[in-house]
This record gives C-alpha cells, sequence and structure tokens, in this order.
C-alpha cells in the first residue's frame, strides 16, 4: 500500500467516525476501535467480537450493541406479530 492511499483510507475513515486522522491514529495506537452503535472508543480486543467475513476482522459494533440489536430484532419481530393480530381482529370484527 503506498503512503498516499494509506492516508486516503484513514481519511475516509476519520471522516466517516467524525474524527480527525491524528485523533483516529492514536486510538489505533492505543488498539481501539470506533463503535458506531454506541458512539465510543472501545478497546479492540476486549469489545468486539471477531468477524473473520469483514475486512477489518472483527465486528462494526461492539459486543453489546451487537447483543442489543439482536434483542430488538426479537422485540420488532413480537410487535410486527401482535400488530398483524390486531389488524386482523379489526377485519374480523
Ligand atoms: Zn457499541
Amino acid at each position: 500500500m503506498t503512503r498516499r492511499s494509506e492516508s486516503a483510507t484513514l481519511r475516509a475513515r476519520a471522516t466517516r467516525i467524525g474524527c480527525s486522522v491524528d485523533e483516529l491514529r492514536e486510538h489505533d495506537a492505543r488498539l481501539e476501535a470506533w463503535c458506531p452503535g454506541c458512539r465510543r472508543w472501545l478497546s479492540e480486543v476486549d469489545s468486539f467480537a471477531s468477524n473473520m467475513a469483514r475486512p477489518s476482522g472483527r465486528q462494526a459494533e461492539c459486543r453489546d450493541c451487537v447483543s442489543r440489536r439482536n434483542r430488538m430484532r426479537v422485540r420488532d419481530y413480537e410487535a410486527e406479530r401482535a400488530n398483524a393480530a390486531r389488524r386482523r381482529g379489526k377485519e374480523a370484527a
């Protein structure tokens, strides 16, 4: 990788996160990764599950956010089922 494309990648990441390239470099040096879910810098090793399917080799969001999202999906699903049952009830009435 050339220096130019490396800094372009850094800039793109910094823009996505909304921090400066210097800040990003500091966090990288401390092995911290940005979680877009809770909008925090967290330890890459402790707070992120690995995901080898991704270029970064870890999940985009921290473990907390991933499990919260999974719980939310279940809730949405249950809410949707309840709504559908209500709609059916109204149509029948
Ligand atoms: Zn998070």
